[in-house]
């Protein structure tokens, strides 16, 4: 049977899929880093004082000792590479701002890794057009004329602490979802086929199917056909709204087990009014899936399930 497997799992495509996580937030930067950023709009380098301490980008406690700021202090737009690493997307440093305790990553501009070393001495460049946000601090390159910029105690008129940036945070990455899930996803994407597979032991069908039982952790081995029918063990009505939901909340979520398999599928039921619910899309209801028009070899090509 195994052999069978492999055979089967070869003809199989790429079983990647190009998948991402987008998570937008608020970020509350607090009053001294909320400066810090508000100020590089003016092309001001604000650092915050501790005692014999100062901290680039400012912030409101030390996180060497915990020491709160006590005052603000301008610094030179310059200095040195502590660390530094080459990737796909540029060159990144440690930069160890003149006079300030501990330095902080961002990108060096116009220097070609190879003539970087520790110690080279850098300058700000400063974005084109402001955009109150990190990255008006476009990066660091040569040095300049700035070096000679004498650090001010106290600045005048400092900017208003900025309270909320709009951020957001996107990972583009390939799902790799092996030979198990691979077929079963490759097959639901071209062929509408769910497959799940037996387990050469207690011959429980395991749907998504994976190389091991978790019942009795015999190898599985055979794949079987499973026609996308099945019946609900438990349901739920989600009235919260969340990033990345496909229905407008309420909407029932259950947990099916499609006929001929050991194990439950979690997904949606439509088409059924949320009151009634209660009753319709209790347990030992019957549905059967409706097939979406996207083609993303996911389950999530099944639109939801339907009452039968
Ligand atoms: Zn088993």
């Amino acid at each position: 049977m195994s052999t069978t497997i492999t055979e089967e799992l070869d003809d199989m495509s790429a079983h990647t899929l190009a998948s991402q996580i987008k998570m937008p937030y608020t970020l509350t930067p607090g009053q001294a880093t909320g400066i810090f950023i508000a100020e590089l709009a003016q092309r001001r380098l604000i650092g915050s004082r501790h005692k014999d301490i100062i901290l680039v980008p400012a912030q409101d406690f030390s996180g060497i000792d915990g020491e709160p700021a006590s005052g603000f202090v301008e610094v030179a737009p310059v200095g040195s590479v502590t660390a530094f690493t080459t990737t796909a997307n540029g060159t990144f440093a440690h930069i160890l701002i003149d006079g300030s305790s501990t330095p902080f990553v961002h990108r060096i501009i116009g220097i070609d890794a190879k003539d970087l070393s520790v110690g080279t001495r850098v300058e700000v460049i400063w974005a084109n057009e402001a955009s109150r946000t990190m990255m008006d601090l476009a990066g660091f390159g040569p040095l300049g004329s700035a070096s000679s910029f004498v650090p001010r105690d106290a600045p005048e008129d400092l900017s208003a602490p900025l309270e909320q940036i709009d951020y957001s945070l996107t990972l583009d990455y390939n799902h790799a979802y092996g030979p198990y899930y691979g077929t079963l996803f490759d097959g639901v994407k071209s062929d509408r086929r769910v497959r799940g597979i037996k387990c050469s032991e207690c011959r429980r069908v395991l749907l998504p199917p994976r190389a091991l039982c978790d019942v009795c952790f015999a190898p599985t081995a055979e794949w079987v056909d499973i026609a996308a029918v099945g019946t609900i063990q438990a349901s739920s009505i989600v009235h919260i709204e969340f990033v990345g939901q496909r229905l407008k909340p309420p909407y029932v979520y259950a947990e099916i087990v499609l006929d001929g398999t050991s194990t439950r599928l979690i997904h949606m039921v439509g088409q059924v009014d949320p009151e009634e619910a209660k009753t319709l899309a209790a347990p030992g209801a019957r549905v059967q899936a409706v097939w979406s028009d996207r083609r993303t070899g996911s389950l999530a090509d099944i639109e939801y399930f339907e009452l039968i």
